[in-house]
Protein backbone atom coordinates (compact mmCIF):
# COMPACT_ATOMS: atom_id res chain seq x y z
CA UNK A 1 0.00 0.00 0.00
CA UNK A 2 1.11 3.25 -0.82
CA UNK A 3 0.44 6.29 1.34
CA UNK A 4 1.88 8.92 -1.17
CA UNK A 5 -1.45 9.52 -2.95
CA UNK A 6 -3.43 9.62 0.52
CA UNK A 7 -4.28 13.31 2.02
CA UNK A 8 -1.94 13.44 4.91
CA UNK A 9 -4.03 14.11 7.56
CA UNK A 10 -3.72 10.80 9.76
CA UNK A 11 -1.60 9.80 12.14
CA UNK A 12 -1.58 5.86 11.38
CA UNK A 13 -0.30 3.14 13.41
CA UNK A 14 2.17 0.96 11.55
CA UNK A 15 -0.09 -2.02 11.21
CA UNK A 16 -2.43 -3.14 8.83
CA UNK A 17 -5.52 -4.98 9.41
CA UNK A 18 -6.90 -7.33 7.54
CA UNK A 19 -9.38 -9.06 9.05
CA UNK A 20 -11.55 -9.44 12.40
CA UNK A 21 -13.71 -11.91 14.83
CA UNK A 22 -15.68 -10.82 17.56
CA UNK A 23 -12.90 -8.83 19.76
CA UNK A 24 -9.86 -10.31 17.73
CA UNK A 25 -8.10 -8.55 14.96
CA UNK A 26 -5.13 -10.08 12.23
CA UNK A 27 -2.73 -8.37 10.58
CA UNK A 28 -1.95 -9.13 7.42
CA UNK A 29 1.03 -10.98 8.80
CA UNK A 30 -0.75 -12.91 10.59
CA UNK A 31 -0.32 -11.64 13.67
CA UNK A 32 -3.39 -11.53 16.26
CA UNK A 33 -4.82 -8.39 18.73
CA UNK A 34 -7.06 -8.31 21.25
CA UNK A 35 -9.06 -5.24 19.86
CA UNK A 36 -9.87 -2.62 22.78
CA UNK A 37 -10.15 0.37 20.49
CA UNK A 38 -13.64 -1.04 18.12
CA UNK A 39 -13.28 1.16 15.35
CA UNK A 40 -13.15 3.69 18.35
CA UNK A 41 -16.31 2.71 19.81
CA UNK A 42 -17.81 1.89 16.94
CA UNK A 43 -17.71 -1.78 16.75
CA UNK A 44 -19.62 -2.07 19.41
CA UNK A 45 -20.94 -5.95 18.66
CA UNK A 46 -17.00 -7.00 17.62
CA UNK A 47 -16.03 -7.49 13.93
CA UNK A 48 -18.20 -9.62 11.96
CA UNK A 49 -20.96 -10.20 14.03
CA UNK A 50 -23.31 -12.78 12.44
CA UNK A 51 -26.40 -10.56 13.39
CA UNK A 52 -24.66 -7.51 10.95
CA UNK A 53 -23.19 -9.23 8.87
CA UNK A 54 -26.75 -11.62 7.35
CA UNK A 55 -28.32 -7.99 7.83
CA UNK A 56 -25.78 -6.76 5.06
CA UNK A 57 -26.18 -9.61 2.94
CA UNK A 58 -29.58 -9.86 2.70
CA UNK A 59 -30.30 -5.96 2.12
CA UNK A 60 -26.95 -5.91 -0.59
CA UNK A 61 -29.12 -8.40 -2.88
CA UNK A 62 -32.01 -6.16 -2.68
CA UNK A 63 -31.46 -2.60 -2.81
CA UNK A 64 -28.58 -0.39 -2.31
CA UNK A 65 -29.74 3.11 -2.63
CA UNK A 66 -32.74 5.15 -4.07
CA UNK A 67 -33.39 8.85 -2.46
CA UNK A 68 -35.11 10.94 -0.16
CA UNK A 69 -37.34 11.88 -2.40
CA UNK A 70 -38.55 8.39 -2.13
CA UNK A 71 -40.01 6.16 0.80
CA UNK A 72 -36.82 4.09 1.99
CA UNK A 73 -36.65 0.91 3.29
CA UNK A 74 -36.37 0.62 7.12
CA UNK A 75 -36.02 4.09 7.87
CA UNK A 76 -39.49 4.62 9.27
CA UNK A 77 -39.05 1.26 11.55
CA UNK A 78 -35.71 2.25 12.78
CA UNK A 79 -37.22 5.92 13.59
CA UNK A 80 -39.66 4.04 15.94
CA UNK A 81 -37.33 2.06 17.09
CA UNK A 82 -35.56 5.06 18.16
CA UNK A 83 -37.87 6.74 19.54
CA UNK A 84 -39.46 4.35 21.61
CA UNK A 85 -36.51 3.79 23.23
CA UNK A 86 -35.49 7.40 24.12
CA UNK A 87 -36.85 10.91 24.83
CA UNK A 88 -37.04 12.06 21.02
CA UNK A 89 -40.14 12.05 18.84
CA UNK A 90 -38.48 12.42 15.20
CA UNK A 91 -34.86 11.41 13.88
CA UNK A 92 -32.74 13.14 10.47
CA UNK A 93 -30.66 9.96 9.68
CA UNK A 94 -27.28 10.88 8.41
CA UNK A 95 -23.54 8.92 7.24
CA UNK A 96 -21.52 9.93 10.02
CA UNK A 97 -21.44 11.70 13.89
CA UNK A 98 -19.83 14.97 12.62
CA UNK A 99 -23.33 15.80 10.41
CA UNK A 100 -25.49 14.11 13.25
CA UNK A 101 -23.91 17.15 15.30
CA UNK A 102 -24.41 19.15 12.08
CA UNK A 103 -28.17 18.69 12.20
CA UNK A 104 -28.37 19.20 15.82
CA UNK A 105 -26.67 22.45 15.47
CA UNK A 106 -29.14 23.39 12.50
CA UNK A 107 -32.25 22.21 14.35
CA UNK A 108 -31.29 24.19 17.13
CA UNK A 109 -30.92 27.63 15.57
CA UNK A 110 -34.11 26.99 13.47
CA UNK A 111 -36.08 26.05 16.30
CA UNK A 112 -35.47 29.57 17.83
CA UNK A 113 -36.00 31.16 14.15
CA UNK A 114 -39.43 29.43 13.61
CA UNK A 115 -40.07 30.29 17.31
CA UNK A 116 -39.59 33.99 16.59
CA UNK A 117 -36.27 34.64 18.12
CA UNK A 118 -33.81 34.46 15.13
CA UNK A 119 -31.34 36.42 17.38
CA UNK A 120 -30.82 33.70 19.20
CA UNK A 121 -28.43 32.10 17.64
CA UNK A 122 -25.41 31.10 20.54
CA UNK A 123 -24.17 28.24 20.84
CA UNK A 124 -21.87 27.37 23.64
CA UNK A 125 -19.88 24.58 23.98
CA UNK A 126 -16.79 23.28 26.52
CA UNK A 127 -13.18 22.55 26.62
CA UNK A 128 -11.42 19.54 25.77
CA UNK A 129 -15.21 17.98 23.41
CA UNK A 130 -15.13 16.73 20.13
CA UNK A 131 -18.09 17.26 17.81
CA UNK A 132 -16.38 16.16 14.72
CA UNK A 133 -14.90 17.70 11.91
CA UNK A 134 -17.67 19.94 10.06
CA UNK A 135 -17.21 23.71 10.12
CA UNK A 136 -20.38 23.47 12.09
CA UNK A 137 -18.90 20.86 14.59
CA UNK A 138 -15.34 22.50 15.10
CA UNK A 139 -16.68 25.48 16.00
CA UNK A 140 -18.85 23.76 18.27
CA UNK A 141 -15.90 22.07 20.17
CA UNK A 142 -13.53 25.20 19.18
CA UNK A 143 -10.60 23.09 20.03
CA UNK A 144 -7.84 25.00 18.92
CA UNK A 145 -6.26 22.28 17.25
CA UNK A 146 -9.00 21.70 15.08
CA UNK A 147 -10.25 25.58 14.07
CA UNK A 148 -6.23 26.61 13.61
CA UNK A 149 -5.75 27.56 9.96
CA UNK A 150 -9.66 27.44 8.76
CA UNK A 151 -10.84 30.93 8.98
CA UNK A 152 -12.62 33.23 11.60
CA UNK A 153 -14.50 31.46 14.30
CA UNK A 154 -18.28 31.20 13.03
CA UNK A 155 -20.25 33.65 14.59
CA UNK A 156 -22.51 32.64 17.47
CA UNK A 157 -19.86 30.10 18.66
CA UNK A 158 -18.17 29.92 22.00
CA UNK A 159 -16.31 27.68 24.20
CA UNK A 160 -16.96 27.47 28.23
CA UNK A 161 -14.36 26.22 30.54
CA UNK A 162 -16.14 22.49 31.21
CA UNK A 163 -17.19 22.58 34.87
CA UNK A 164 -17.08 26.61 35.05
CA UNK A 165 -20.88 26.61 36.67
CA UNK A 166 -20.78 30.62 36.97
CA UNK A 167 -20.00 30.82 32.99
CA UNK A 168 -22.51 28.46 32.28
CA UNK A 169 -25.22 29.77 34.19
CA UNK A 170 -24.31 33.50 32.61
CA UNK A 171 -24.81 30.95 28.89
CA UNK A 172 -28.07 30.17 29.90
CA UNK A 173 -29.23 33.61 30.94
CA UNK A 174 -28.14 35.45 27.81
CA UNK A 175 -31.11 36.73 25.76
CA UNK A 176 -29.35 35.20 22.60
CA UNK A 177 -28.23 32.14 23.49
CA UNK A 178 -29.80 29.02 21.22
CA UNK A 179 -28.17 26.15 23.01
CA UNK A 180 -25.68 24.49 25.07
CA UNK A 181 -24.19 21.30 23.65
CA UNK A 182 -22.30 18.84 25.37
CA UNK A 183 -21.12 15.20 25.71
CA UNK A 184 -22.43 13.27 28.99
CA UNK A 185 -19.21 11.83 28.84
CA UNK A 186 -16.21 13.40 27.15
CA UNK A 187 -14.48 10.35 24.38
CA UNK A 188 -11.97 11.93 22.83
CA UNK A 189 -10.86 14.49 25.65
CA UNK A 190 -9.93 11.87 27.98
CA UNK A 191 -13.25 10.08 29.82
CA UNK A 192 -14.37 13.17 31.70
CA UNK A 193 -17.68 12.60 32.93
CA UNK A 194 -20.20 15.41 33.48
CA UNK A 195 -21.50 14.94 37.11
CA UNK A 196 -25.37 13.46 36.98
CA UNK A 197 -25.89 16.27 39.39
CA UNK A 198 -24.19 18.75 36.72
CA UNK A 199 -26.66 17.67 34.47
CA UNK A 200 -29.67 17.94 35.93
CA UNK A 201 -28.70 21.57 37.02
CA UNK A 202 -28.47 21.93 33.09
CA UNK A 203 -31.78 20.32 32.39
CA UNK A 204 -33.44 22.88 35.19
CA UNK A 205 -31.65 26.13 33.47
CA UNK A 206 -32.13 25.07 30.06
CA UNK A 207 -36.08 24.33 30.88
CA UNK A 208 -36.35 27.74 32.79
CA UNK A 209 -34.44 30.23 29.88
CA UNK A 210 -35.53 27.95 26.68
CA UNK A 211 -32.21 26.91 25.81
CA UNK A 212 -31.89 23.69 24.10
CA UNK A 213 -30.11 21.09 25.53
CA UNK A 214 -27.72 19.37 22.61
CA UNK A 215 -26.14 15.86 24.02
CA UNK A 216 -23.76 14.65 21.87
CA UNK A 217 -23.50 10.83 22.36
CA UNK A 218 -22.18 9.61 19.15
CA UNK A 219 -19.34 7.92 21.20
CA UNK A 220 -20.82 7.49 24.67
CA UNK A 221 -24.80 6.24 23.33
CA UNK A 222 -25.91 3.16 22.55
CA UNK A 223 -25.20 1.02 25.67
CA UNK A 224 -21.92 2.40 26.04
CA UNK A 225 -21.52 3.64 29.62
CA UNK A 226 -24.07 0.61 30.81
CA UNK A 227 -27.30 2.45 29.90
CA UNK A 228 -28.46 2.62 26.72
CA UNK A 229 -27.88 6.78 26.77
CA UNK A 230 -25.27 7.97 28.70
CA UNK A 231 -27.84 10.55 29.84
CA UNK A 232 -30.45 8.26 31.50
CA UNK A 233 -27.31 7.97 34.61
CA UNK A 234 -28.57 11.42 35.47
CA UNK A 235 -32.13 10.76 34.86
CA UNK A 236 -32.82 13.44 32.35
CA UNK A 237 -33.22 14.18 29.09
CA UNK A 238 -31.65 16.82 25.89
CA UNK A 239 -34.02 18.54 23.25
CA UNK A 240 -31.67 16.98 20.82
CA UNK A 241 -28.96 14.38 20.62
CA UNK A 242 -26.49 13.35 18.15
CA UNK A 243 -25.71 9.56 17.57
CA UNK A 244 -23.57 7.50 15.48
CA UNK A 245 -20.53 5.17 15.54
CA UNK A 246 -21.97 2.06 17.49
CA UNK A 247 -25.80 2.99 15.73
CA UNK A 248 -24.08 0.94 12.45
CA UNK A 249 -22.07 -1.37 14.34
CA UNK A 250 -19.21 -0.44 11.63
CA UNK A 251 -21.65 0.72 8.98
CA UNK A 252 -21.46 4.48 8.70
CA UNK A 253 -25.17 5.20 10.12
CA UNK A 254 -25.69 8.53 12.24
CA UNK A 255 -29.42 10.18 13.65
CA UNK A 256 -30.11 13.02 14.71
CA UNK A 257 -32.86 12.96 17.12
CA UNK A 258 -34.76 15.46 18.65
CA UNK A 259 -38.35 16.47 20.46
CA UNK A 260 -41.19 17.41 18.35
CA UNK A 261 -41.05 20.61 20.01
CA UNK A 262 -37.18 21.33 19.23
CA UNK A 263 -37.43 20.07 15.48
CA UNK A 264 -40.52 22.42 14.51
CA UNK A 265 -37.98 24.29 12.70
CA UNK A 266 -37.15 21.72 10.60
CA UNK A 267 -39.30 21.73 7.56
CA UNK A 268 -39.27 20.88 4.43
CA UNK A 269 -36.24 21.35 2.23
CA UNK A 270 -34.24 23.07 5.05
CA UNK A 271 -32.46 20.40 5.54
CA UNK A 272 -31.09 16.87 3.66
CA UNK A 273 -28.77 14.16 2.74
CA UNK A 274 -27.99 11.85 -0.23
CA UNK A 275 -26.89 9.01 1.43
CA UNK A 276 -28.71 9.71 4.74
CA UNK A 277 -30.73 6.96 6.33
CA UNK A 278 -29.78 4.60 2.50
CA UNK A 279 -32.03 1.07 2.64
CA UNK A 280 -28.37 -0.51 3.41
CA UNK A 281 -27.41 1.55 6.39
CA UNK A 282 -30.78 1.38 7.75
CA UNK A 283 -31.30 -2.42 7.51
CA UNK A 284 -27.61 -2.67 9.62
CA UNK A 285 -28.89 -0.14 11.60
CA UNK A 286 -31.73 -1.98 12.49
CA UNK A 287 -29.89 -5.03 13.29
CA UNK A 288 -27.01 -3.34 15.48
CA UNK A 289 -29.46 -1.02 17.60
CA UNK A 290 -31.88 -4.20 18.30
CA UNK A 291 -28.80 -6.20 19.24
CA UNK A 292 -27.33 -3.03 21.42
CA UNK A 293 -30.58 -2.23 22.88
CA UNK A 294 -31.15 -5.90 24.59
CA UNK A 295 -31.18 -6.25 28.05
CA UNK A 296 -28.46 -8.43 28.01
CA UNK A 297 -26.20 -6.79 25.87
CA UNK A 298 -26.43 -3.48 28.48
CA UNK A 299 -26.10 -6.03 31.50
CA UNK A 300 -22.92 -7.41 29.93
CA UNK A 301 -21.57 -3.79 29.87
CA UNK A 302 -21.99 -3.61 33.54
CA UNK A 303 -20.81 -6.81 34.84
CA UNK A 304 -17.30 -6.45 32.62
CA UNK A 305 -17.10 -2.87 33.20
CA UNK A 306 -17.53 -3.61 36.78
CA UNK A 307 -14.51 -6.08 36.27
CA UNK A 308 -11.96 -4.05 34.37
CA UNK A 309 -13.01 -0.95 37.02
CA UNK A 310 -11.76 -2.63 39.67
CA UNK A 311 -8.90 -3.90 38.27
CA UNK A 312 -7.89 -1.26 36.50
CA UNK A 313 -7.50 0.59 40.16
CA UNK A 314 -5.60 -2.83 41.01
CA UNK A 315 -2.86 -1.85 38.48
CA UNK A 316 -3.03 1.78 39.29
CA UNK A 317 -2.14 0.75 42.92
CA UNK A 318 0.73 -1.56 41.59
CA UNK A 319 1.82 1.26 38.92
CA UNK A 320 2.28 4.29 40.22
CA UNK A 321 4.41 5.32 37.86
CA UNK A 322 2.57 4.43 35.12
CA UNK A 323 -1.49 4.92 35.77
CA UNK A 324 -2.11 7.94 37.61
CA UNK A 325 -5.95 7.95 37.24
CA UNK A 326 -8.92 5.43 36.15
CA UNK A 327 -11.54 7.16 34.20
CA UNK A 328 -14.78 7.09 32.49
CA UNK A 329 -17.86 5.33 32.74
CA UNK A 330 -18.68 1.34 31.68
CA UNK A 331 -16.83 0.72 29.00
CA UNK A 332 -16.02 4.01 27.80
CA UNK A 333 -12.54 3.82 30.11
CA UNK A 334 -9.73 5.95 30.54
CA UNK A 335 -6.47 5.38 31.67
CA UNK A 336 -4.37 8.79 32.47
CA UNK A 337 -0.72 7.96 32.20
CA UNK A 338 2.63 9.20 33.18
CA UNK A 339 4.04 7.83 30.18
CA UNK A 340 3.56 9.63 26.68
CA UNK A 341 0.19 7.93 25.91
CA UNK A 342 1.14 7.32 22.40
CA UNK A 343 4.22 5.71 23.09
CA UNK A 344 2.32 3.30 25.70
CA UNK A 345 -0.18 1.91 22.70
CA UNK A 346 2.35 1.47 20.97
CA UNK A 347 4.56 -0.37 23.55
CA UNK A 348 0.87 -2.38 23.90
CA UNK A 349 0.15 -3.11 20.65
CA UNK A 350 4.18 -4.52 19.21
CA UNK A 351 4.43 -6.11 22.72
CA UNK A 352 1.49 -7.22 24.18
CA UNK A 353 -0.85 -7.17 20.79
CA UNK A 354 -3.13 -5.24 22.96
CA UNK A 355 -5.04 -2.28 21.19
CA UNK A 356 -5.79 0.42 23.14
CA UNK A 357 -7.14 4.08 21.42
CA UNK A 358 -5.37 7.30 22.78
CA UNK A 359 -6.89 10.55 24.25
CA UNK A 360 -6.72 14.00 25.38
CA UNK A 361 -5.01 14.54 28.73
CA UNK A 362 -2.21 11.87 27.83
CA UNK A 363 -4.79 9.47 27.99
CA UNK A 364 -5.37 5.69 26.26
CA UNK A 365 -8.94 4.73 26.22
CA UNK A 366 -10.48 1.33 26.68
CA UNK A 367 -13.08 0.79 24.04
CA UNK A 368 -14.13 -3.12 23.74
CA UNK A 369 -16.83 -4.71 22.57
CA UNK A 370 -19.95 -4.07 24.00
CA UNK A 371 -20.51 -8.23 23.98
CA UNK A 372 -16.60 -8.96 25.86
CA UNK A 373 -16.47 -11.69 27.41
CA UNK A 374 -14.94 -12.50 31.10
CA UNK A 375 -12.14 -14.14 29.58
CA UNK A 376 -11.49 -11.91 27.17
CA UNK A 377 -11.68 -9.02 29.96
CA UNK A 378 -9.31 -10.97 31.75
CA UNK A 379 -7.11 -11.30 28.78
CA UNK A 380 -6.88 -7.65 27.93
CA UNK A 381 -5.95 -7.06 31.62
CA UNK A 382 -3.15 -9.43 31.50
CA UNK A 383 -1.65 -7.49 28.55
CA UNK A 384 -2.13 -4.35 29.95
CA UNK A 385 -0.66 -5.43 33.36
CA UNK A 386 2.48 -6.95 30.98
CA UNK A 387 2.44 -3.64 28.97
CA UNK A 388 2.74 -1.85 32.34
CA UNK A 389 5.53 -3.65 33.52
CA UNK A 390 7.40 -2.91 29.99
CA UNK A 391 6.43 0.43 30.33
CA UNK A 392 8.37 0.79 33.33
CA UNK A 393 11.67 -0.05 31.74
CA UNK A 394 10.95 1.01 28.73
CA UNK A 395 9.45 4.61 28.94
CA UNK A 396 11.20 5.31 31.97
CA UNK A 397 10.55 8.92 32.66
N1 LIG B 1 -18.91 13.38 18.37
C1 LIG B 1 -18.17 12.59 19.16
C2 LIG B 1 -18.39 12.59 20.64
C3 LIG B 1 -17.18 11.77 18.61
O1 LIG B 1 -16.42 11.01 19.39
C4 LIG B 1 -17.00 11.78 17.20
C5 LIG B 1 -15.95 10.97 16.57
O2 LIG B 1 -15.02 10.52 17.17
C6 LIG B 1 -17.81 12.62 16.43
C7 LIG B 1 -18.76 13.40 17.04
C8 LIG B 1 -17.65 12.68 14.94
O3 LIG B 1 -18.09 11.50 14.37
P1 LIG B 1 -17.62 11.10 12.88
O4 LIG B 1 -16.16 10.86 12.94
O5 LIG B 1 -18.44 9.87 12.58
O6 LIG B 1 -17.98 12.24 12.01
Amino acid sequence: MSANHLMGVYNRAPLEVDRGLGARLWAKDGTEYLDCVSGISTNALGHAHPVLVQAVKDQAEKLWHVSNIFKIPGQEELADDLCAKSFADVVFFTNSGTEAMECALKTARRYHFANGAPERIDIFGFDGSFHGRTYGAINAAANPSYTEGFGPPMQGFHQLVWGDKEALEAAFRSPTTCAVVLEPVQGEGGCRVTPDEYLRWMRQMADETGVLLIFDEVQCGMGRTGKLWAHEWAGIEPDIMAIAKALGGGFPVGACLATTKAASGMTVGVHGSTFGGNPLAMAVGKAAFGELSKPETIANVNEIAGYLKQQLHGLKERFPDIIVDVRGKGLLIGLKLVPNNREFMGLARDEQQLLVAGGGDNCVRILPPLNLSLDEAQEAIRRLEAACEIARTKLAT
